[in-house]
């Protein structure tokens, strides 16, 4: 790769400058002269935590889906026991994830700390395995279940939040939601207070291929009513397209991310698929370009891919097993926190993955930055 620094100092220039004035854009004009140029500095993150972090912000995030956490059922793409799944919890921490929920992701509101790497715990269908109260009448959750265990990992390692993102199904020719009659609204309460994501996976869980954009819009709404019915203040705005299946013609999938039925008016901010790859940061550019050898996703929010827990194809792409090993092997394709909310921090390598466009519509500065070698005092110790 071959770069020309000069260009890009000055590329970068103008990004600030620009952004300066979109920022000075939102006040009134002022009716004084220019006043002096004031010192500030923008906020930016220091070289020092460049050094410490290598911050990646324009990097890949895993979204891994699953369905059922079960002791008595083996370990595949359809379940994992309680034990693996505990296992999952403890390889991402070690390895520097936090778990953040989709719409976190999708809209770029991710809080993990300097250094560390946002992952998205997803969870299918609504199974009693992933939260289950021991009375079916209520009290204490089962320590076995997903929520159980996450919230365990958590009281366990309280800088990891047990957060996920649920894609619900209940009702409609479906069990009700976790399968305990009468503990929907219970249980959609404390998902919402303990940070988790109530989201839609459709209300028939029908085969959207075999749909019109109309068909689409209603079963994604009458979702979005059931959901709002049972938890007021849950804010709906991620899809799992159920099976994966996206619809062929352009606007029955324009109808996954936005529509309106029945007096629901729904947008969804992220929509997901089934499988397969880690998905780039929703800073990066969309496009068919697939960055490494594919083996990303790029960071198109409206068809988010996942990966998937499957111990019998471990060494298959698609699989958390792959992902888990691709990211300790290539940690430069991983998304890495700066830190600082207000700032986009990407390397100079990842740097032509990022829309510029999409950082400041988020009211971000992208900070590009290198980590040149010190001429004299620490000459050889660089990058
Ligand atoms: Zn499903």
């Amino acid at each position: 790769m071959t770069y020309r620094p000069a260009s890009r100092l000055l590329h970068l220039a103008c990004v600030l400058a620009v952004t300066a004035v979109s920022l000075a854009g939102c006040k009134r004009e002022a009716a004084k002269p220019a006043p002096p140029p004031k010192p500030e500095p923008p906020p930016q993150v220091s070289e020092l935590d460049l050094r410490s972090y290598r911050p990646n912000e324009a990097g890949a995030v895993m979204v891994i889906m699953y369905h059922r956490i079960e002791a008595n059922r083996k370990n595949d793409d359809m379940n994992r026991t309680p034990e693996q799944f505990r296992q999952d919890l403890k390889d991402l921490y070690d390895r520097g994830y936090r778990a953040v929920t989709l719409r976190e992701f999708a809209e770029n509101r991710m809080d993990v700390p300097a250094g560390k790497t946002p992952v998205v715990i997803t969870f299918d269908d609504s199974y009693l395995s992933q939260f289950r109260y021991l009375d079916p009448a209520g009290g204490e959750i089962d320590p076995d279940c997903a929520v159980g265990i996450m919230e365990e990992f958590s009281r366990a390692h309280p800088d990891w939040k047990p957060k996920a993102t649920f894609f619900i199904l209940h009702g409609a020719g479906n069990p009700p939601a976790f399968y305990q009659e009468g503990l929907t609204e219970t249980k959609f309460a404390h998902l919402l207070e303990i940070g988790c994501e109530i989201a839609s996976h459709s209300l028939t869980h029908r085969n959207f291929r075999r749909m019109s954009a109309t068909e689409i819009e209603k079963d994604i709404a009458g979702s979005v009513r059931q959901i709002k019915e049972l938890a007021p203040n849950a804010e709906v705005t991620s899809l799992a397209i159920p099976y994966g299946n996206i619809p062929k013609s352009k606007v029955a999938l324009a109808a996954c991310a936005s529509g309106s039925a029945d007096g629901v008016d729904y947008r969804m901010t992220a929509v997901v698929l089934a499988a397969w790859r880690p998905t780039l940061s929703p800073i990066t550019k969309v496009g068919k370009k697939a960055p490494f050898a594919g083996q990303v996703a790029s960071g198109d929010m409206t068809r988010i891919e996942r990966v998937l827990p499957h111990p019998g194809k471990a060494s298959l792409a698609g699989t958390l097993e792959y992902y888990l090993k691709f990211f300790d092997d290539n940690p430069n394709m991983r998304y890495v926190s700066d830190g600082n909310p207000k700032v986009v921090a990407v390397p100079r390598g990842s740097a032509s993955l990022v829309d510029e466009e999409k950082v400041t519509a988020q009211g971000k500065l992208l900070q590009i930055y290198t980590l040149e070698t010190k001429p004299v005092s620490s000459a050889g110790t660089g990058p």
